[in-house]
C-alpha cells in the first residue's frame, strides 16, 4: 500500500487541513523530506515547482511551531521564508496559510512593489511565519523594522533563481542577522556550484534530497510546432483554443503590447481571458491570477515575467504566441502545464522571424519539436526561414548566448541556372 500522510506523524490539526485540500498521498519529496524535517534536520533539496515542493517544507515547519507554542518575537518572526518573486511569496504563503488553517499561526508576505506600512504594521507584534522576497526584507531589516535575532527556522525556496536575480548579497545580509542557531533548509531547481557554495555556508550537516530533475516534468508535456506566418498567428491561436478538450491555457507572447492585443482579440471572440504582463500594478497582476485561478477566466496571456508565478493546476494547455527570446525561458513557459502529475500540451506558433529562436529552444531542450503541418495556416517559408530574429528594444538580458554565426549563402551563376532549370521542369510537369 502506497504512504498517506497519516504515515508522516503529522499533527491531525495538519491531516485535516489537507484532507481538505483533497492531498491524500505525499509526493517524493513530500515523503523524503518531511520525516527529516520533523526531526530538526537542515535540507538540502533539489526539486522544481510542480513537484509538491511547498508542502515538503511547510507541513513539518508548521508542525514544529505548534508542537512547541510561544508567542513570536516583537517585530520579528519564529519562520523565514525567501522567495525569489512576489507572486511565489504569496502563493507559499497561501500554501502555509491553508495547511495551517486549524492552528493559530499567524502568516504575512514581505515585497517590493508596494506601500510598506502595511508589511511593518503585520510585524510590529511578531509573527509566527514571514514569507518574503529578499530585497524588501532587507529593505526592513535595514531600517530596524524588522528584527529577525530570534528566529528558529530559515527556508531558501527556488535559491538558483534568487542568485540569478542578484539577490545574493541581500540574503547574505539579512543571514547576518539570524543566530546560528537555527534550522535551515535551501531548495533549488539546479545546482550549481554557487548554490553549493551558499549551501555550504547555510547549511549545517544537510541530508540531501533530489526529486525529479526538470525533464521529468518536461517528458509529460506533449510539445509541437506550427509553421505560421506571422500574420495568421491571432487566428490560428483562436482556433486552437476552440479545439475540445482545452481546460485551463496559458499564451504566453514576447511583448506586454502583443499580449494585450491577444487578449482583446479572444476576449472578442468570446472568452473569458486576462493579461499578466509588467506594466500592470501589482493589483491588476493579482487580480488577473485570481481570476485565473478561480476558473473565471479561461485563458491568461503572459509575457516571460510571469511563467514562473503562475501555479494553477488545471492549465491543460500552453501556447506559444511567440517563441521566446532567450531559450530557457522556454523550458519555464511549458512547465505551467503537466503540474501535479497531469500531462500537458505545449504548442508553438513560428513564423518566419522567430524561426532562429525555434532552433535556440531545440537546442536547449534536446531534441527538434514535432511539427503540425495539418491545419490552413501551415507556411513552409517561416519553416524553411534564415531570417535574423527581432532586436529587442530595452535593457539587453542579462546573460545572452552567442548566436551562431549566420552564413548568408551566396549563389554561383551555375547554380542559378540550374535552379531556374529545376524550377522549370517542376512548372512544366505540374
Ligand atoms: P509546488 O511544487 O509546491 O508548487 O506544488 C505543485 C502543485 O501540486 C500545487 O498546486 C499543489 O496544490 C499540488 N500538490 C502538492 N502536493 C500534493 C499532494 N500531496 N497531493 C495532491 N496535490 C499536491
Amino acid at each position: 500500500m502506497s504512504m498517506t500522510f497519516a504515515d508522516l506523524s503529522l499533527a491531525p490539526a495538519l491531516l485535516s487541513a489537507l484532507a481538505e485540500a483533497g492531498y491524500v498521498t505525499p509526493t517524493p519529496i513530500q515523503a523524503q523530506s518531511i520525516p527529516l524535517l520533523l526531526e530538526g534536520r537542515d535540507l538540502l533539496g533539489m526539486a522544481q515547482t510542480g513537484t509538491g515542493k511547498t508542502a515538503s517544507f511547510a507541513l513539518p515547519l508548521l508542525h514544529r511551531l505548534a508542537a512547541s507554542p510561544r508567542p513570536a518575537p516583537r517585530n520579528g518572526a519564529r519562520v523565514l521564508v525567501l522567495a525569489p518573486t512576489r507572486e511565489l511569496v504569496s502563493q507559499i504563503a497561501d500554501g502555509f496559510e491553508s495547511f495551517g488553517r486549524h492552528l493559530n499561526i499567524s502568516v504575512t508576505t514581505i515585497f517590493g512593489g508596494v506601500s510598506q506600512m502595511h508589511q511593518t504594521n503585520a510585524l510590529r507584534d511578531g509573527v509566527d511565519i514571514i514569507v518574503a522576497a529578499p530585497g524588501r526584507l532587507l529593505d526592513l531589516v535595514s531600517q530596524g523594522l524588522c528584527d529577525l535575532s530570534q528566529l528558529e527556522a530559515l527556508v531558501l525556496d527556488e535559491a538558483d533563481q534568487m542568485l540569478d536575480m542578484g539577490f545574493a548579497k541581500p540574503i547574505e545580509r539579512i543571514v547576518a542577522t539570524l543566530p546560528q542557531d537555527r534550522h535551515t533548509v535551501l531548495l533549488s531547481a539546479t545546482m550549481p556550484k554557487s548554490i553549493a557554495t551558499l549551501a555550504e555556508s547555510l547549511l549545517r550537516d544537510p541530508a540531501k534530497v533530489e526529486i525529479a530533475p526538470p525533464s521529468t516534468t518536461v517528458d509529460r508535456i506533449e510539445q509541437s510546432v506550427m509553421f505560421v506566418d506571422a500574420a495568421n498567428k491571432k487566428t490560428a491561436l483562436l482556433e486552437l483554443l476552440r479545439t475540445p478538450g482545452i481546460g485551463q491555457a496559458v499564451v504566453f507572447t514576447l511583448q506586454k503590447n502583443i499580449a494585450n492585443e491577444v487578449c482583446t482579440f479572444i476576449t472578442e471572440a468570446g472568452f473569458t481571458a486576462e493579461a499578466l504582463h509588467g506594466n500592470k500594478s501589482q493589483g491588476q497582476r493579482e487580480r488577473a491570477l485570481d481570476a485565473f485561478r478561480a476558473g473565471t477566466a479561461q485563458v491568461l496571456v503572459a509575457t516571460d515575467i510571469a511563467a514562473r508565478g503562475i501555479d494553477v493546476d488545471t492549465v491543460t494547455h500552453v501556447f506559444n504566441h511567440d517563441l521566446p527570446s532567450l531559450p530557457e525561458s522556454y523550458v519555464h513557459r511549458i512547465g505551467r502545464t503537466g503540474r501535479a502529475g497531469r500531462t500537458g500540451f505545449a504548442i508553438t506558433l513560428c513564423d518566419a522571424e522567430q524561426r532562429a529562436w525555434l532552433r535556440d529552444v531545440e537546442r536547449e531542450i534536446g531534441r527538434s519539436l514535432s511539427v503540425h503541418e495539418d491545419h490552413p495556416w501551415h507556411s513552409e517559408e517561416a519553416r524553411n526561414s534564415t531570417m535574423r530574429p527581432p532586436l529587442l528594444g530595452g535593457t539587453p538580458p542579462k546573460e545572452v548566448k552567442p548566436q551562431e554565426k549566420r552564413v548568408r549563402k551566396v549563389w554561383t551563376e551555375e547554380e542559378k541556372q540550374a535552379a531556374r532549370a529545376a524550377a522549370k521542369a517542376a512548372g512544366g510537369a505540374a
